[in-house]
C-alpha cells in the first residue's frame, strides 16, 4: 500500500523510478548473443495449459495493416509515449524502446506456499505465466499499431524472429547478467516479449551494466490465498445487506439481458446497428476483439479420466483456488454456491440450460487507476478500459478451467462473452461487495466500482465464503454522486424497491443501455464507476477513510461532501495518453465529438424534477426464443412503477401468504 499519490506522474513512465537508473550510450555495451530460445515446460498441470493460451496468442503476432495511417502525430516522442502508456495500460511492469521495437517485461507472480495445494498444480510454471501475460500485451499491441495502418509483429517466448534478450538489452529494460539477462528491480523472475514495427521510434538508452541487481525479496508476509486487499478486515455477515427473496426471483433468459436485446433490435435500429460496435469502437479495444473471441473455445472442455481426480478437503481446494486466481492476475477472488436464480433460464439460441455445477468463483479484474484517472468514464477510452478487464478475466478464468479439468473436476470460464451464469448476485453472494445506488453493480470496499468480473463455475469441493457489510447502503443513501453525474440520468435519486425479487435501488437500464451502445461522443459509458468516492487511488488516506466510513456511521455524509470538495472524479490530464480515435470501416479515424467531462456539484440542486424510473419487469421480457425484434414500449414500462413494492411491503406480503406478483413471472417458455 503506497502513501504518496502518483496524480502527477505520467503513465508512460511506469510504476517504478526506472528514469532514475544509469544509463550509458548503445555502443557502450555488451549485448548477448545467441537466438531465441523458448522456456521449458514444466510437467505440473499448469504446464500444459499455458502452453495453450501461449498458442493461441502466437496466433495473433501479425495481421492486416489497416489500408490507411490514422491521424496521429507520428514523431517519434510523441508516438514513443502512446505506446509506452499502452504497454503499462496492459499492465506490463517494464517497458523499453529501441528505434524500431517495443520490449516489454512482465515479473514472474507470486507462488503459492509449499503447503498449499497450489503449488504442485503451478510447479515450475512462473516463467509461462509471465510469458503468458507478456504475450498477451505484445500481441494486443501489435494489432492496435496495425490499425493506426503501420506494420507490426509481435514476438512471443513460444514464436519469435528476434532475440529479444538482446533487444531487452538494448531497450534499457534488462542488462546482461551471468547466465541470462537480468532486470535491476526484478533480478532474473520476469519473462519479455516483443514488438517489431515500421514505425520511427525514440530509443531508451541502455542500463549501466555495473548497475546493482537488487532482485525481488520474494518476502510477503500475506498468504497468497488473501490477495492485496485486507477483506479479512471487513465484516461478515450470513445475508447480503440487500434484500433477495430467492424463492420469488425469476431466472431470466440471455434473450432479455439489455445488450442482447439492442442487439435484437429491441432498442430501434440505431442501437442495433451499434450493439456489435460499441465497446471496440477505440482500436486499442478494436485490437482485442479477435484475441478475446478465440478465448471462447477454451472456456469450457472434457476433464482429465485417465487418473483419480486430485484435490483436497474443500477448505484446501478452496485456498489453493484462491491462490491460483491471484497467481493468474486476478485481483480479488472469492466463493459461493450457485443459487438457482443466478444461472440464465435459456441460452442465446433460446435453449434451455440444463443447472450444472455447484460452485462459483468469482473474481474481479481491476479496470486500471492511471487511465481512469484521465477519463471521463464515457469518453473514448471507456470501451477499451471494460475490454482491457474482460479479456484479462477471459485469461485468467480460462486457464483456471482448464487446470481445473487437468485435475480431474469438471469446470467451465463464464465470462463476458458466453456466460450461463449472471455475474451480479455471485459477486454479493461470494462477498466482495455490496449492491449500490449505481443499481445492477456491487461495489468492492477497496477497488469501488472499477472492476469487471469474471466466474469459473465447478464441481470441485470448496468451502464458500459469506456476504460482507461495510456500511454502503447507508453511504449510498446520503450520496447521490454517480445519479447526479450520470449523463442520461438514469440512475435512480430515490429510495430502493423490490424489483424481480431483489431490494435494490433500480436503475433505468433501458436509458442506460441505449446511451451506451450509441454514445456518439465515446465507446460505451462507466462514467458512475469513475465518480464514486469508492473508486480511489488506494493510498493509505484512502484505507483509512474507508476505515472512518465503516466504523462511524455519522462521517459518512461528510465524507461524501469532502470527496467533492477535492475534486475527485474530474479528470487529471497528466495521466491523459491515448489518442481520441474511432474505428470506421477498418481505418482509425478522428471522432466527430469528444465528452470531456468533469463533475457538476451544482447539478443535484439545479434538477428539480427527477427523471422517471422504466421497470421492465419480467412479465415484459421476450421470450427466450424470440428471433425478431420485440421493440420497448418505454410508456408502459413507466406506468409499471406503479407494481413496485418497498422492501418492508413485499415482507408484510409474506406474512400474510399472499403469492408472488404476477409481473415476477417471465413470458412463456419452452
Ligand atoms: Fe449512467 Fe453511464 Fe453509469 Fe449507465 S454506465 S448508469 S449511462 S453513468
Ligand atoms: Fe453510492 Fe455515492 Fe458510489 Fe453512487 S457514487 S455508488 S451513491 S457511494
Amino acid at each position: 500500500m503506497r502513501i504518496f499519490s502518483k496524480r502527477k506522474r505520467p503513465v508512460d513512465l511506469g510504476g517504478y523510478p526506472f528514469e532514475r537508473l544509469p544509463r550509458r550510450s548503445i555502443g557502450s555495451v555488451p549485448l548477448p548473443q545467441g537466438e531465441h530460445t523458448s522456456p521449458a515446460v514444466p510437467e505440473s498441470p499448469y504446464g500444459a495449459v499455458a502452453l495453450e493460451y501461449l498458442r493461441l496468442f502466437d496466433q495473433h503476432r501479425d495481421g492486416e495493416i489497416a489500408a490507411r495511417p490514422a491521424p496521429v502525430d507520428t514523431a517519434p516522442e510523441a508516438l514513443t509515449r502512446v505506446l509506452k502508456s499502452t504497454a503499462y495500460f496492459l499492465d506490463a511492469h517494464a517497458v523499453g524502446t529501441t528505434a524500431d521495437a517495443i520490449v516489454v517485461l512482465v515479473a514472474f507472480a507470486r507462488e503459492p506456499e509449499a503447503d498449499n495445494l497450489a503449488s504442485a498444480w503451478v510447479a515450475g510454471g512462473q516463467e509461462l505465466q509471465a510469458a503468458v501475460r507478456a504475450a498477451e500485451i505484445a500481441c494486443i499491441l501489435a494489432g492496435y499499431i496495425r490499425l493506426l495502418g503501420y506494420s507490426a509483429t509481435a514476438h512471443t517466448a513460444t514464436a519469435s524472429e528476434v532475440p529479444i534478450h538482446r533487444l531487452g538489452v538494448e531497450a534499457g529494460l534488462v542488462v546482461p547478467g551471468r547466465d541470462t539477462v537480468e532486470h535491476p528491480y526484478f533480478g532474473a523472475s520476469f519473462s519479455m516479449a516483443a514488438v517489431t514495427t515500421g514505425l520511427d521510434l525514440a530509443p531508451d538508452r541502455p542500463l549501466d551494466p555495473g548497475i546493482s541487481v537488487r532482485g525481488t525479496s520474494g518476502k510477503d508476509r500475506r498468504p497468497s490465498h488473501l490477495g492485496a486487499y485486507p477483506m479479512e478486515t471487513i465484516r461478515r455477515v450470513s445475508r447480503p445487506t440487500t434484500l433477495i427473496l430467492g424463492d420469488e426471483v425469476p431466472q431470466v433468459p440471455l434473450r432479455a439481458q439489455f445488450f442482447n436485446r439492442a442487439r435484437r433490435g429491441d432498442l430501434g435500429g440505431r442501437a442495433q446497428k451499434e450493439s456489435n460496435r460499441f465497446a471496440t469502437k477505440h482500436p486499442l479495444a478494436h485490437a482485442m476483439r479477435p484475441m478475446f473471441r478465440d478465448l471462447v473455445p477454451f472456456q469450457g472442455g472434457s476433464v482429465r479420466s485417465d487418473r483419480e481426480p486430485d484435490g483436497g478437503s474443500a477448505a484446501d481446494n478452496a485456498r489453493a483456488v484462491k491462490s491460483l486466481g491471484y497467481y493468474l492476475g486476478a485481483d480479488a477472488v472469492s466463493i459461493c454456491e450457485i443459487p438457482r436464480y443466478a444461472r440464465y433460464s435459456h441460452d442465446r439460441n433460446g435453449e434451455r440450460i440444463e443447472p450444472y455445477h455447484r460452485f462459483a468463483v468469482v473474481m474481479l479484474i481491476d479496470q486500471g487507476h492511471d487511465t481512469m484517472e484521465a477519463a471521463s468514464g464515457d469518453d473514448w477510452m471507456s470501451g477499451a478500459q471494460s475490454m482491457r478487464a474482460y479479456f484479462r478475466g477471459a485469461e485468467v478464468a480460462g486457464q483456471m478451467a482448464g487446470l481445473v479439468r487437468r485435475l480431474g473436476h469438471s469446470a467451465r470460464s463464464q465470462t463476458n462473452l458466453d456466460s450461463d451464469v449472471l455475474h451480479i448476485p455471485l459477486i454479493l453472494l461470494a462477498g466482495l461487495g455490496e449492491l449500490s445506488r449505481i443499481g445492477e453493480l456491487v461495489l468492492h470496499p477497496f477497488l469501488g466500482a472499477r472492476f469487471k468480473s469474471v466466474v469459473v463455475t465447478t464441481d470441485l469441493p470448496l468451502e464458500v465464503d459469506e456476504p460482507i457489510d461495510f456500511g454502503l447502503q447507508d453511504t449510498c443513501s446520503q450520496c447521490f454522486k454517480c445519479a447526479r453525474e450520470c449523463p442520461v440520468s438514469a440512475i435512480s435519486y430515490a429510495d430502493k424497491v423490490m424489483f424481480n425479487g431483489y431490494e435494490i435501488w433500480k436503475p433505468d437500464v433501458e436509458r442506460c443501455t441505449r446511451y451506451r451502445v450509441t454514445n456518439p461522443n465515446g465507446s460505451a459509458c462507466g462514467r458512475c464507476m469513475k465518480v464514486c468516492p469508492y473508486t480511489n487511488e488506494g493510498l493509505l488516506a484512502h484505507r483509512l477513510l474507508l476505515q472512518v466510513a465503516i466504523r462511524f456511521p455519522w462521517a459518512r455524509r461528510p465524507l461524501v461532501w469532502l470527496d467533492d470538495a477535492v475534486g475527485h472524479g474530474n479528470r487529471n490530464l497528466v495521466k491523459k495518453w491515448w489518442h481520441d480515435l474511432e474505428v470506421r470501416d477498418g481505418l482509425a479515424v478522428r471522432p466527430s465529438g469528444v465528452s470531456e467531462r468533469d463533475i457538476d456539484v451544482e447539478r443535484l440542486y439545479r434538477i428539480e424534477t427527477k427523471p422517471p424510473i422504466s421497470y421492465h419487469h419480467a412479465s415484459m421480457m421476450p421470450p427466450p426464443d424470440l428471433a425478431t425484434p420485440r421493440p420497448l414500449d418505454r410508456r408502459a414500462a413507466l406506468d409499471a412503477a406503479a407494481l413496485v413494492e418497498s422492501p418492508e411491503e413485499a415482507l408484510e406480503r409474506r406474512r400474510r401468504g399472499d403469492p408472488t406478483p404476477q409481473h415476477y413471472r417471465t413470458s412463456p417458455q419452452k
